[in-house]
């Protein structure tokens, strides 16, 4: 019987969900890919285009063959320099978000560009949050000239700006990424870009502690007008391997303030003589700035849990 061909949708431990043209599937590889690769590479990854074959009734779809890839963010699998593993497949347009504020640091906007050529995708420049910066053309016109010809957008999710430009690279049939260091509003574009309907849609969600909706594993996204978005855990821990040197060095207030809480175990939230929760409510210290350090702080605890060894890009 013929094969039909599927695209990887999302990838749990050792089963994917697929989509044909018409249906969705969960799937699993043949024997044939633990016979012949050790390679973590040679296996199914998110947005892979694969052959499989379906289940009669019951049963899983089988996975016989990945196809070629167009383009491919990987990373080191920890332990094992040889081995890569791919954070997402396919991705033909990489949205780099920088935000116009805090995260704004051209150094790093040169090496998300060298990430993303790497891939094979085709970069696009973002910097987010104009509201917040009041120089932002200034800045753009900086980032212009350092990204050798890649086009540079000026956005703001809050007023809405920049957004209809973003979308003028999403061509029919194309796959995207937004990527950039944790809290710079990639979720707020990419939000913007799916639109709350089918955020609904993707029903997975989780209430946070203060009651805000957050989508979790969207992972592959037909996009409401054109194009297919690609969002996994994954790609998140990408942009903290590309931005991790900048991380200290980006939070230099917040760790110099740390540094004078009265309890050096301080853990900012209700103890005595905190110097991080005197400095918010004297407001010196934005709330999401400090948001923004903390959800790093435990990216990063996850990592180091995960690999004693981080690659940087
Ligand atoms: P992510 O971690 O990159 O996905 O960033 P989020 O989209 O979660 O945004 C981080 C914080 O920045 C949140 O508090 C957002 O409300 C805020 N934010 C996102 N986009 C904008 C923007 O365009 N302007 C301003 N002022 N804040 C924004
Ligand atoms: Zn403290």
């Amino acid at each position: 019987s013929a094969y039909t061909p599927a695209r990887i949708i999302t990838e749990y431990k050792n089963l994917y969900k697929i989509q044909t043209d018409s249906t969705i599937y969960l799937a699993e590889v043949t024997g044939k890919f633990r016979h012949q690769s050790q390679v973590r590479e040679d296996y199914p990854a998110v947005g892979d285009w694969v052959m499989v074959s379906l289940p009669d009734g019951e049963g899983h779809a089988m996975i016989h063959e990945v196809l070629e890839r167009k383009s491919k963010f990987s990373r080191k699998a920890a332990g094992e320099l040889t081995n890569e593993q791919i954070v997402a497949a396919n991705i033909d347009t990489a949205f780099l978000v920088m935000s116009l504020n805090h995260d704004f640091n051209l150094r790093r906007m040169e090496r998300y560009l060298i990430a993303a050529w790497e891939s094979g995708a085709n970069p696009v420049i973002v910097l987010s949050k104009a509201d917040l910066c009041e120089n932002s053309d200034k800045k753009a016109g900086e980032a212009s000239a350092a990204a050798m010809g890649v086009p540079v957008l000026v956005t703001s999710a809050y007023e809405g700006t920049g957004l209809e430009t973003l979308k003028t690279y999403i061509d029919e049939g194309m796959t995207v990424a937004v990527m950039g260091s944790s809290g710079v509003g990639k979720s707020s574009i990419i939000n913007a870009l799916i639109g709350e309907e089918k955020m609904l849609v993707n029903d997975i969600r989780e209430d946070d502690s203060k009651g805000k909706h957050t989508t979790t594993h969207r992972e592959l996204i037909m996009l409401p007008e054109k194009g297919v978005i690609i969002d996994t855990p994954g790609m998140r821990e990408l942009q903290l391997w590309e931005s991790d040197s900048g991380l200290s060095q980006g939070f230099q207030d917040i760790e110099a303030l740390a540094g004078s809480c009265q309890f050096r175990d301080c853990s900012h939230e209700t103890e005595p003589g905190c110097a991080i929760q005197q400095a918010i409510e004297d407001g010196e210290l934005e709330q999401d700035r400090y948001d923004s350090y903390v959800k790093l702080q435990k990216e990063l605890a996850y990592l180091d849990r995960k690999s004693n060894k981080r690659e940087q890009i």
